[in-house]
């Protein structure tokens, strides 16, 4: 096929606030980190990330356990919007909603890009192998990690 004529995925011509649920569910790339429990210093208001998974999480899966009922189980559960990933400040800079929201492109990992949904893990930018569940952490300032972001 000609150059020309390749077709232009979704995410290259549409805005976040022009995509349908199913785009906009498709950028996932699974990666879990956002789902890292975090600790905010009250002084400096600054987020840490933590290797530990909120509660619905499986840390192996790297994917909620209850994402349909995901706001009745967690409340403090935060839901992504083209409206407020710019200013979600401590989402992951690998994450495909805030990348797009600054202007770049995906990148050869995500899955809508390699067509594999495994890529992400292989590629080492998931969880997977690095997380632990909330009922093995005891004291989270314990487990304060820097690698999410
Ligand atoms: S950080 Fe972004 S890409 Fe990764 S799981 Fe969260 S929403 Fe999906
Ligand atoms: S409730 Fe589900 S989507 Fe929300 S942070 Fe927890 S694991 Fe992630």
């Amino acid at each position: 096929m000609h150059k020309s004529q390749e077709k232009i995925p979704f995410w290259r011509v549409k805005k976040l606030n022009q995509m349908n649920s199913e785009e906009w569910e498709s950028l996932c790339d699974g990666c879990g980190k956002c789902c890292l429990e975090k600790l905010e210093d009250l002084n400096t208001e600054k987020i840490s990330y933590t290797n530990i998974g909120c509660e619905l999480l499986d840390v192996d899966k790297c994917r909620c356990k209850n994402y349909a009922k995901r706001d009745h189980y967690v409340p403090d559960c935060v839901r992504l919007s083209s409206a407020n990933i710019s200013s979600l400040k401590w989402m992951p800079s690998t994450c495909a909603y805030k990348l797009l929201s600054e202007g770049k492109n995906l990148p050869n990992w995500h899955p809508l890009v390699s067509g594999n949904t495994d890529s992400v893990h292989e590629a080492g930018m998931s969880i997977r192998g690095r997380a632990i569940a909330a009922d093995d952490a005891g004291d989270y300032e314990d487990h304060i990690v820097q690698w999410p972001k």
